[in-house]
């Protein structure tokens, strides 16, 4: 099984393909390291996968033969009651916060995923995403130690793990991170007709709006293969596709310390950090995070949330 980034260096997917622009005018969410204990920097997370997916899934950093998210969590089509949305969510401004507010009718069509954060001129700001989820152990667990450092992020969801697992995401959402649309069920969008796209990404952003009250500004296919339709689609849908600069091959389980070793030592200006917190085990993740966070504030780092 590829890896998403097996197929996105092969396809030579770009740094820094982004145009310039202050963070501020790019409308980042920002916040320093451990300023505080709530409102800390922003990165976006994945959501997460239960383990034991099938075979057809893999994680953007799909490991060969793991599992997938293409396992049936449960039936397909299955409906569940449309939640009010909770009082702390109707409180959260939305105002300025582009990757949570409603999706712009008709963004341009991109060429490519965005690989990293757009203007940031130089200063020590970096992205951290997690993808493949809501997953019941590693979420909430990676939540805790997000919210501990005073971190926000982003979070890729699945359409099948948000369909069992919908209380996850308001959790997601109620500690101020962003969602993104990583369709319903993981699998390879390039290989798939046009009206399939568009079923797997509309279909999640509804179930997102259904359960949060709001779309997803953003979007990563999985493993990060789109063509020309994909992304085209995607724009219709009123979602920027978004890449990442910075992989941890965390799926692969090198260890905690060689997950933090990654960030620590690739950390660059604008850096969108590729994680999972769903798809397979991610003790390993989930513990580099808590570990390399007070190391990137250390040295001056500080996490947007796109
Ligand atoms: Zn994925």
């Amino acid at each position: 099984m590829r890896s998403d980034s097996h197929i996105v260096s092969r396809r030579g997917l770009l740094w820094g393909g982004l145009g310039v622009g202050a963070a501020a005018v790019a409308g980042i969410a920002v916040s320093t390291l451990g300023d505080d204990g709530a409102g800390g920097a922003g990165g976006t997370a994945h959501p997460a996968a239960p383990p034991g997916r099938g075979p057809g899934t893999v994680p953007h950093g799909g490991a060969p033969g793991g599992g997938a998210h293409g396992s049936r969590l449960h039936p397909r089509g299955a409906q569940y009651p449309r939640r009010a949305p909770r009082e702390s969510y109707r409180l959260r401004p939305l105002a300025g916060e582009t990757s949570m507010g409603t999706p712009t009718a008709h963004p341009p069509v991109r060429t490519h995923a965005e690989t990293t954060l757009p203007a940031t001129g130089g200063e020590r700001v970096i992205a951290l995403t997690f993808d493949d989820g809501p997953h019941p152990e590693h979420t909430p667990a990676l939540l805790e130690v997000l919210r501990r450092h005073g971190v926000q992020a982003t979070f890729f969801v699945v359409g099948e793990n948000i369909a069992v697992y919908p209380e996850l995401l308001h959790e997601i959402v109620a500690d101020g991170h962003a969602l993104g649309n990583h369709t319903y069920s993981h699998h390879q969008l390039t290989r798939m007709r046009p009206g399939a796209i568009r079923s797997e990404l509309g279909r999640t952003s509804e179930l997102i709006d259904q359960v949060v009250g709001f779309s997803p500004h953003w979007c990563r296919a999985p493993y990060g293969d789109w063509h020309g339709t994909s992304l085209e689609i995607c724009s219709e849908l009123g979602m920027e596709p978004m890449g990442w600069s910075l992989d941890t091959a965390d799926w692969r389980r090198p260890g905690t310390a060689g997950i933090v070793r990654t960030v620590t030592d690739q950390a660059a200006p604008g850096a969108i950090v590729l994680q999972h917190d769903g798809g397979g085990p991610r003790h390993q993740t989930v513990e580099a995070v808590d570990r390399y966070l007070p190391v990137l504030r250390a040295r001056g780092w500080t996490c947007v949330r796109p």
